[in-house]
């Protein structure tokens, strides 16, 4: 028996911790353990079990117990233990945060705060009841009287959870902390594991012979008649209960309790039943609810092209082989990407082994789920971001069960607990929603190939537009490069027109969203009933409130952006942070009343189309169009189904879907971004356009896209127009090569910030001072610069650009300045060290 336990606890501190572990307590490595941590209890993972009293420096510091073990076996396999340490490596995140990352199961435990009273609390309770009042009280009578409440109600009990006692007193969390700090009451962290196994319970219909034997109905008194037992029942049904027989039946004979609430009719309705014999209802582990949408066809109906079964050849072969395997599956637009997918993966399920596909934030369209449905049926689980927590550590369990082999998620899935892992796939490798945007910063991507590599797995790599890093990998034959050049069906990949906006303004005399060319090619498509996509990449109605009088923006208050005007809401949004402001009538600088909404949105542009094309169904793809899974299904299904003519929105309507009537995209806004200071610009914008072309002409008639530019000259905007990957690649490549940044150099982004402007300030001078006189051969260190966006949700951004040939050195250096800053007491969650980053801003 092992007497200590180290802990990885989620904490932003680059630390394990030891605990003790009691007699009889036996946890598991792998295993979740709750443990006291300063004043709370928390729980964390055991990475280790030993015999070393840890080193204390002073005598008094008495090593703290494990409280509970909470798992029997181990919730991370030794696979993917090694996988968070790895990731606690490669991105310097503190190992506690990684795994719990890794692990979905915060819903099984319940965080909780209990109040009991002290002796000095009984005292100073008595005391009042003898005086009235305690002497020299800072409070008012008010507050003084909630106190005593709060006393006499502790006083008769044990110990009360933070809830109940603030429900029965009333008391405000402030008189709460007060009356601690004065040793009146205690107060104790009682968390606690949750039962894991969540139960549902669900209405059974009885079958026909069981309802016939089934108890007959009660008398009117409510007791049961003793005569007759096999009378049938159904003609005593009444309107209401007939409706609830009839639904469950029309489910299959078995759905669960909740749902039979929606039906309209009385609450009772289903206890009588049950008294009756009808219906039983039994708990039953909660089940993945499936997207309600039917899938369109078999995704297997047509023959594979010669392309595509090559690659699903050169797939199974690397799944064959039992070692790790990279490939990188380049398919243009309309490639049949998807089906290859799907086929390489049941091909795998019915070798009994386990695959994980990953999918962009937003690639997990309708069509997608239900294809999967359709497929793998029960052996799949989708993990995506509208899940509770409560239903994805449910999805976790029945992965580690082993019930679901294949599993397909956003980004985190690439943690999922299988088995066997046999194939990895990442679609649309280059999307930036697999970097996770707060610690641990991961790239999912990059974590896959580890992942695989750790279990000889393969791991597959696809996109129409590869990442230059993963394209350049491909070409240095770290992967195979798997193509599939030709869309299905040798459809023909759409002619892209160029409309320059500049020329545009020259020849109207203003400025224009829609061009004539665009107004023109849209009208035809209306006119043969055929639908029509416009991008634009921004949403809301108007990005800029400017005054005229003296020049000023209407900014954020957290942030230094512009606020976003949103008709419709009629508010003012910060796109950044969330934050929502009343939409001005005069300047908030000068008080002039020459405000002005500036720029063109999402929202505006609907407005617009409706107004150039009254007849037209318009429906808009947006952040604040879609709230949840719900709106974008159905937002695609609409259009899918015909009952749209036209769909605007931003990049969401340029990812991944598939639908047949679309032979026109126009793209009125997509090249903002070349504007910005981020070497990643050109090679986001060339991804964007040419996905958002690839939605064209993806059924029988072929496709055009009207491409309005401010940079027509601009290679990123060329190449895209001629479906040139190679090309751009080339040219993108050179600019690396010549300013050092990826794949020729590993790049880390490290963020100094604080509320405070003098902290910010303070510590990133600091930290450059330190880079200079610290030793970094060959490792460039950019900084401190303010960051391009200067403060944001209230944080001050100073930031370093490290560039480096070698990544180890890379990360030396930068564990290196971690310790500095605690040296330095620059909190931790102040200096944030983001590995690979995605976005410098
Ligand atoms: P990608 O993901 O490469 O853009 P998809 O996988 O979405 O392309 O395929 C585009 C369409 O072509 C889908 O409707 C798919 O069902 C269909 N498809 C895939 N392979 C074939 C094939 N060999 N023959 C005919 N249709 C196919
Ligand atoms: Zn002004
Ligand atoms: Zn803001």
């Amino acid at each position: 028996m092992a007497l200590f336990c180290d802990v990885a606890l989620a904490v932003p501190l680059d630390l394990v911790f030891t605990y003790a572990i009691p007699p009889g307590m036996e946890p598991v490595v792998g295993g979740r353990v709750l443990v006291p941590f300063r004043q709370q209890r928390l729980s964390g993972i055991a990475i280790e079990l030993h015999d070393r009293p840890p080193r204390v420096n002073t005598a008094q510091v008495k090593i703290k117990k494990v409280i509970e073990a909470l798992d029997l076996s181990p919730v991370l396999d030794e696979q993917l233990l090694k996988l968070g340490k790895w990731i606690a490596d490669y991105y310097l995140a503190p190992i506690g945060e990684v795994f719990r990352t890794m692990l979905p199961l915060s819903a099984e435990f319940k965080r909780s705060i209990a109040y009991r009273i002290t002796d000095e609390g009984r005292l100073a309770l008595h005391l009042a009841g003898m005086s009235g009042s305690p002497a020299r009280s800072k409070r008012t009578p008010e507050q003084q009287l909630v106190e005593f409440r709060v006393l006499d109600y502790l006083a008769e009990r044990e110990s009360v959870q933070e809830e109940r006692l603030r429900g029965a007193t009333r008391v405000a969390k402030a008189l709460l902390s007060g009356m601690v700090r004065k040793k009146w009451i205690a107060r104790e962290d009682v968390s606690a594991a949750r039962d894991a196994a969540r139960l549902v319970k669900v209405a059974v219909l009885l079958a026909a012979e069981e309802r016939a034997e089934a108890a007959p109905p009660l008398d009117g008194r409510g007791a049961r008649p003793h005569t007759n037992p096999a009378k049938p029942t159904a003609k005593k049904l009444n309107e209401s209960q007939q409706a609830l027989i009839e639904a469950l039946a029309a489910s299959g004979g078995r759905a669960p309790v909740e749902a039979l609430r929606s039906l309209d009719v009385p609450r009772t309705t289903l206890g009588t039943l049950v008294r009756r014999g009808l219906i039983d209802i039994v708990d039953e582990p909660q089940n993945f609810t499936a997207s309600k949408l039917k899938p369109r066809q078999s995704p297997f109906e047509f023959e594979f092209s010669t392309a595509q079964k090559e690659a699903l050849a050169k797939i199974g072969e690397a799944v064959a082989s039992r070692k790790f395997g990279g490939l990188l599956l380049h398919g243009i637009t309309g490639s049949g990407k998807t089906a290859v997918y799907l086929a390489c993966m049941h091909e795998v399920l019915e070798q009994g082994r386990a695959s994980i596909l990953l999918v962009p934030e937003i690639g997990l369209t309708p069509a997608v789920a239900a294809d999967l449905h359709q497929v793998f049926g029960d052996e799949v689980a989708i993990l995506h971001s509208g899940l509770s927590n409560a239903e994805r550590a449910q999805q976790w369990h029945r992965i580690r069960r082993g019930e679901a082999r294949v599993v397909a998620g956003t980004r985190s899935a690439v943690f999922a607990p299988v088995s066997d892992l046999a194939l990895v796939i990442v679609d649309e490798e280059q999307d930036s929603s697999y970097k996770q945007e707060e610690t641990p910063r991961y790239h999912a991507r990059d974590v896959a190939v580890m992942r695989a590599k750790m279990a000889g797995a393969a791991v597959v790599l696809g996109s129409a537009t590869p990442s230059l890093e993963s394209y350049y990998n491909a070409k240095k034959n770290k992967y195979a490069l798997v193509e599939l050049p030709d869309r299905v069906e040798m459809r023909p990949l759409p002619e892209v027109e160029i409309v320059d906006m500049r020329q545009e303004f020259q020849e109207t005399g203003q400025e224009q969203v829609i061009s004539r060319k665009l107004a023109e090619e849209i009208r035809e498509r209306l006119d043969k009933k055929e639908q029509v996509m416009v991008l634009l990449n921004r949403r809301g109605y108007s990005p800029v409130v400017l005054c005229r009088a003296c020049g000023k923006t209407l900014q954020c208050k957290n942030c230094a952006v512009s606020m976003t005007h949103h008709k419709r809401e009629r508010k003012m949004e910060c796109h950044y942070c969330g934050h929502v402001a009343h939409i001005p009538d005069k300047c908030a600088h000068c008080g002039s009343e020459y405000v002005y909404f500036v720029g063109t949105g999402s929202e505006k542009l609907e407005e617009l189309l409706h107004g150039m094309f009254p007849q037209a169904r318009i429906g808009r793809l947006d952040r604040d169009t879609v709230r949840g899974r719900e709106d974008f299904e159905h937002a695609l299904n609409a259009l899918n189904e015909g009952a749209l003519d036209m769909l605007v929105g931003t990049q969401m309507i340029a990812k991944g879907h598939d639908i047949h009537g679309v032979t026109l995209v126009g793209v009125v806004g997509a090249d903002m971004a070349l504007g910005l200071p981020d070497f990643r610009a050109a090679e986001r914008t060339f991804q964007l356009l040419t996905q958002v072309a690839g939605r064209a002409g993806r059924g029988q008639s072929p496709g055009k896209v009207v491409l309005q530019t401010y940079f027509q000259d601009h290679y990123a905007v060329q190449f895209a127009a001629r479906h040139d990957f190679v090309g751009f690649y080339d040219k993108e490549l050179q600019f690396r090569a010549w300013m050092h940044y990826p794949p020729y150099s590993a790049i880390a982004n490290v963020l100094i910030r604080s509320e405070k402007l003098d902290e910010a300030l303070t510590w990133s001078g600091e930290l450059g001072r330190w880079f200079e006189k610290t030793r970094h051969e060959g490792i460039r260190v950019l900084g401190p610069a303010a960051a391009a966006i200067t403060r944001l949700k209230r944080d001050y951004r100073y930031h370093f650009i490290l560039k480096s040939p070698s990544r180890e050195k890379m990360n030396t250096l930068l564990r290196a300045m971690l310790a500095e800053a605690a040296a330095r007491k620059i909190p931790r969650t102040q200096v944030i060290v983001d590995v690979d980053a995605v976005w410098l801003m």
